[in-house]
């Protein structure tokens, strides 16, 4: 059984004092629910503040990005070597918001995801479809391409480590929230796309549904046979609703 993974993406929220004060509301309400893995992706600012905070609790932390090369002079940016050794575990790569706003083709999706593997990163990649390629019947076309780019170079056993998150671009920070179904037929679609590799690659990755992810739609989609967490956005700020999410995962 491939155990539950929920994760919080705090996007430009929440300057450091503010990310210490929901990490330390979150450490306190999440303490009990240990039959998930569940992390909080806060701005790079505040990463030393959330990790502090969050040492000897059962919430890991993801950055929301990470560069492509190690160390150098690439202005602005920030390695995954540099994120390790603040203490971070996961990195998000590939979001849609990074496709569509700041350049990250497939191309530079795929070295970020070697980045984190260099650094021993735990890699979330997010693929999904926009609004006019699902009209275009063009889901499983756009997911391929994204999963055969993402994953490109990587042994199996590096595969079946990969977290990846389902996210359709349509779905994410609009309330617009996939149906259950059209979620897991997705899912369906990426796990047999797995297929190609060894079996135990499909039978350990585990798949994030992200978009419009609440505490009152969780359970809908979390019980989905193919859905094994959520990535989430706005109701990652509401301890409240993020609560909920991860107890329905649970
Ligand atoms: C996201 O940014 O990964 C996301 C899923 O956002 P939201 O939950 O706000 O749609």
């Amino acid at each position: 059984m491939r155990r539950p993974f929920i994760a919080g993406n705090w996007k430009m929220h929440k300057a450091p004092v503010e990310a210490d004060a929901l990490a330390e509301s979150l450490k306190r309400a999440l303490s009990e629910m240990t039959a998930a893995d569940i992390a909080v992706a806060p701005t790079f600012l505040a990463i030393p503040a959330v990790v502090g905070r969050l040492r000897h609790s059962n919430i890991g932390v993801a950055s929301q990005n990470v560069a492509v090369e190690a160390q150098g002079a690439f202005t602005g940016e920030i390695s995954a070597e540099m994120l390790k050794a603040a203490g971070v575990q996961y990195a998000i790569v590939g979001h849609s918001e990074r496709r569509q706003l700041f350049g990250d083709t497939d191309a530079v999706v795929s070295k970020k995801v070697q980045a984190c593997f260099r650094a021993g990163l735990s890699a979330i990649l997010c693929v999904g479809e926009t609004l006019p390629e699902r009209e275009a019947g063009q889901v499983e076309d756009v997911v391929a391409r994204q999963l055969s780019a993402g994953l490109a170079d990587l042994s199996a056993d590096q595969v079946s480590t990969v977290t990846i998150a389902y996210e359709p671009v349509w779905a994410i920070g609009t309330g617009k929230v996939a149906t259950p179904t059209q979620a897991n037929d997705v899912h369906a679609y990426i796990r047999s796309w797995l297929g190609r590799y060894p079996s135990f690659v499909a039978r350990n990755v585990r798949i994030q549904y992200g978009g419009s992810v609440k505490g009152s739609n969780a359970a809908g989609l979390l019980s989905q046979p193919e859905i094994d967490g959520a990535l989430v956005g706005g109701a990652a700020l509401s301890v409240e609703d993020f609560t909920a999410i991860v107890k329905a995962a649970t």
